[in-house]
């Protein structure tokens, strides 16, 4: 048990609308201090109010978003129509960068980058590359048969994580974790393609790790 654990009880009601939280919850802390504990329907709708003020998506968004989209095929979903209209265009987000990640396999990975990973010991690898001045970082992590990519601006105030599988030569590469809007994911994923293609190169870095 940590120690914050130790300090502070688990929540037994939501704090936004006083349901009980028997069934889990979503909390948000601040150093030890618990800042507050939301039912899941609550957390889910903070989520999307959040997402409508600023545009950014998360992974937790995103997810929900697709989920939705499947739903909906079959009539179901949600039916708030100002949630439906966020989770709609949450998804239409979502897809066009699904397409910057298709883009990014093509030219990044199936561009000479497998094989300098397939060939390698180390699991790791760095590479830098500026948008509009502002240097980014795209981080490597094969394991598992998996390889995860991360690019983020040196300040990590956003990311785009996508993934694919490290042999073959099919296309398998998809959205991993995101909290970035539209644009900034599309210029992280399409800045990536362009710095490789002018000669960008991954160095090996050990530090790199599961992220
Ligand atoms: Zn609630």
């Amino acid at each position: 048990m940590s120690e914050t654990a130790t300090e502070t009880p688990d929540p037994t009601h939501c704090d936004r609308c006083g349901a009980s939280l028997e069934r889990g919850w979503s909390e948000r802390w601040s150093g030890k201090k618990r800042i507050h504990a939301w039912c899941i329907p609550c957390a889910d709708r903070e989520r999307l109010e959040e997402y409508a003020k600023t545009g950014e998506l998360t992974t937790q968004v995103m997810v929900r978003a697709s989920i939705d989209n499947a739903l909906r095929e079959y009539g179901k979903g949600v039916t708030c129509p100002s949630e439906r209209n966020l989770l709609a265009r949450a998804w239409a987000s979502t897809e066009a960068i699904q397409r910057a990640a298709k883009d990014f396999e093509r030219a990044v990975w199936f561009g000479g980058l497998a094989e300098q990973v397939r060939a390698a010991e180390h699991r790791g690898w760095r590479a830098g590359f500026q948008i509009a001045g502002e240097k980014h970082d795209v981080l490597v992590w094969s394991c598992a048969g998996r390889v995860v990519f991360t690019i983020e601006p040196a300040d990590e105030s956003r990311h785009i994580s996508v993934i694919c599988a490290e042999d073959g030569g099919e296309s398998t590469m998809g959205i991993k974790g995101i909290m970035a809007t539209e644009q900034q994911a599309i210029a992280m994923l399409a800045g990536a393609c362009v710095a490789f293609a002018s000669g960008m190169q991954f160095e090996r870095d050990d530090k790199v790790g599961m992220f």
